[in-house]
């Protein structure tokens, strides 16, 4: 399979610059076969490029939507990927030079897919005990883990609350 690639012709760019956007099959990414990421779109693009003494500035942004495994729920879901603030600086040799942006395209799209994908910030995940799908209903076990983890953030906030912003208590340890 030949892989998909953006390529710049500097001698194309105007001096005043110039707007370029299309489209790249997702194997621009190369993410590997055994890859929990499945079904990855092709990758969207919508650049302005400069040619300035030697330098070709590229902004813009990525876009490619891909289904991920949920991290609490292991549910599959599909979410969009974005870069809204891409950025690439190569330099070139002379006015005839091309320049390859699809490896500078391919780690800003993986610095953008999720690491720890989440189906949606409310997913209560599974039950550590019966592996229930909490966001199903609530299971039968009693709450250990779960429940525990919340005291432990009240007990937390009623700490922070005792101390100021640097974690510092509010009042001056009375020395006894
Ligand atoms: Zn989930
Ligand atoms: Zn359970």
């Amino acid at each position: 399979m030949f892989g998909a690639a953006v390529i710049i012709n500097v001698a194309n760019v105007p001096e005043s610059g110039m707007d370029l956007d299309g489209e790249e099959p997702a194997t621009i990414l190369d993410f590997p076969e055994e890859s929990e990421v499945r079904k990855v779109s092709p990758v969207g693009y919508r650049f302005n490029v400069q040619a300035v003494s030697g330098k070709l500035i590229v902004r813009g942004c990525l876009e490619a939507s891909a289904e991920f495994t949920c991290s609490r729920c292991v549910r599959r879901f599909v979410q969009v990927v974005r870069d809204a603030d891409f950025k690439a600086i190569e330099s070139y040799a002379d006015r005839f030079a091309t320049v390859d942006l699809t490896s500078d395209i391919r780690d800003a799209m993986i610095l953008a897919f999720p690491v720890y994908p989440v189906c949606s910030a409310e997913c209560r995940g599974l039950c550590p005990q019966c592996g229930r799908d909490l966001n199903r209903g609530r299971c039968r076990c009693v709450s250990s883990s779960g429940d525990n983890r919340w005291t432990e953030l009240d007990q937390l906030a009623i700490k922070l609350e005792g101390e100021d912003t640097h974690g510092r208590p509010k009042k001056k340890k009375v020395e006894e």
